[in-house]
């Protein structure tokens, strides 16, 4: 058998503009595709109906069948990374592992031990840039310091983009460098302890006219105007260059909201105490939080007594998705109105979003609960009825989600706003003193 390439997908699960599987298809030896289920990341998902693993094992039977009609197949394991990387050494001659850059934290350690294993066998592991425009440290201050606040790195972002256009990779013209042999199954969801998840996932065309109309409408959650570009993201089902290009001809505040996506991925790279479980502000660590369970639980129900709250909450519940301007608002009413420790929020947005994303959920949480890199300062603290007035003016939004509202079912708030803010500027008060 002649020696092969493999080309391990990971984030990145498409066969068009995708870096690692150009540089994989163009490097003069037959790719044999693979996806790993890993156990590792599985085996800790409590709930086993998670839409997450539904999504990819539909990509990745999509995948399966165009690979099929072009003679060719996708390896798909469930099990650890090193086990199965262990068995595919003995049933192809490999030369080569090419993947893509994962920038989590678990990703990391992975991706060392397996590039640590393939070395010493004498097979390469060559890692290509690909869920990001620029990563790591390529967005520096002049100092040669990572960037903590957001817009001059946004600054600087696109500075950097107009001396680097951004340009597609052809993956997708030499799709014929896949090595060719007979199908072989995507394992069952049921083999692998799940079952199919009954939410629906939005579809892939970035919608060209909400991109358009996107800063009019963005801010608003009764209007369906955003893309809904999170999973496709998340798990490389569109490419960030398509995007950004898109963004580029049609509109710069969609832009913006992509290069936070970078900023965060930036922080939890150059700062990675905050995905394990620290503030990046440390003295906010000093917070001595209300550990309410019965408080948590009306929270995640949506029975706050707060209706924009309650909407969103009941929105993320039943779909796996919550708009911007209401995950904003849920966020803080946990950490500043209920006092309630904000990690306890971003697990369950964890467990819940679609399109949960390590960086993003992190970034995004620390900077509601106001401990984070250019975080609302703490005393802004927003009113969720304020906000509701203002953003759901019509009530349309909350009606959707909470048919009870304006009737005697609806539970009264379950704390007081004015108190609720008092307590919390005291709180962050009391653990900021001295700093
Ligand atoms: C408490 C909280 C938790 C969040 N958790 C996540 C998460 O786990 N994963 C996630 O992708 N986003 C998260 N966000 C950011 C944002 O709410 C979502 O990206 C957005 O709502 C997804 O919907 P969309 O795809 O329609 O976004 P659009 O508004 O259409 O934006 C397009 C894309 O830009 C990126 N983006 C937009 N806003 C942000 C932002 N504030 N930070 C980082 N990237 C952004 C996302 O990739 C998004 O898909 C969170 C926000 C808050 C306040």
């Amino acid at each position: 058998m002649d020696p092969v390439h493999i080309f391990w997908f990971r984030r990145d699960l498409r066969l068009e503009d995708n870096a690692g599987l150009y540089h994989a298809l163009t490097s003069g030896l037959p790719v044999v595709p693979l996806f790993i289920f890993d156990a590792n990341i599985l085996d800790q998902l409590g709930d086993k109906e998670d839409a997450r693993v539904s999504f990819i094992h539909r990509v990745l039977e999509e995948l399966q069948t165009f690979l099929g009609h072009q003679g060719s197949t996708l390896e798909v394991s469930y099990g650890k990374p090193l086990a199965v990387f262990e068995q595919l050494c003995k049933k192809y001659p490999v030369k080569g592992v090419f993947t893509n850059h994962d920038y989590d934290p678990y990703a990391r350690q992975r991706d060392k031990e397996v590039g640590d294993w393939l070395a010493k066998k004498g097979i390469s592991f060559q890692t290509y840039k690909d869920q990001v425009i620029f990563e790591k440290d390529e967005v520096l201050k002049a100092d040669g310091k990572p960037y903590t606040v957001f817009t001059p790195y946004s600054r600087s972002w696109k500075a950097k983009l107009q001396e680097n256009p951004v340009h597609s990779f052809g993956s997708l013209q030499h799709i014929h460098r896949f090595y060719a042999q007979s199908p072989i199954r995507v394992p069952s969801l049921k083999s692998m302890g799940f079952e199919l998840s009954s939410l629906g996932f939005p579809s892939k065309r970035a919608d060209t006219e909400k991109i358009k109309e996107y800063a009019q409408t963005r801010d608003y959650p009764a209007i369906d105007g955003t893309t809904k570009m999170g999973i496709h993201l998340r798990f490389g089902t569109i490419s960030i260059r398509a995007l950004v290009k898109k963004a580029l001809e049609q509109s710069e505040v969609y832009l913006g909201e992509l290069i936070w996506r970078e900023f965060f991925q930036m922080i939890l790279w150059q700062f990675p105490h905050v995905g394990k479980g620290k503030s990046f502000k440390p003295e906010y660590d000093r917070i001595h939080w209300m550990y309410d369970e019965d408080a948590f639980g009306l929270w995640c129900e949506g029975r706050t007594g707060y209706p924009l709250v309650d909407a969103g909450m009941r929105e993320l519940n039943q779909t796996g998705h919550m708009h911007n301007r209401v995950r904003m608002v849920t966020a803080s009413f946990l950490a500043k109105h209920l006092l309630i420790d904000w990690r306890w929020g971003e697990a369950y947005f964890a467990a819940k979003l679609l399109d949960f994303e390590l960086a993003a959920n992190n970034g995004n949480w620390q900077w509601a609960a106001g401990c984070g890199c250019d975080a609302a300062p703490y005393f802004r603290i927003f009113n969720p009825t304020l906000q509701a007035a203002k953003f759901d003016k019509a009530q349309e939004y909350i009606r959707r989600w909470v048919p009870e509202f304006g009737t005697f079912s609806y539970p009264l708030p379950m704390v007081d706003h004015e108190f609720a803010r008092k307590r919390c500027l005291e709180a962050y008060a009391k653990a900021l003193k001295g700093t």
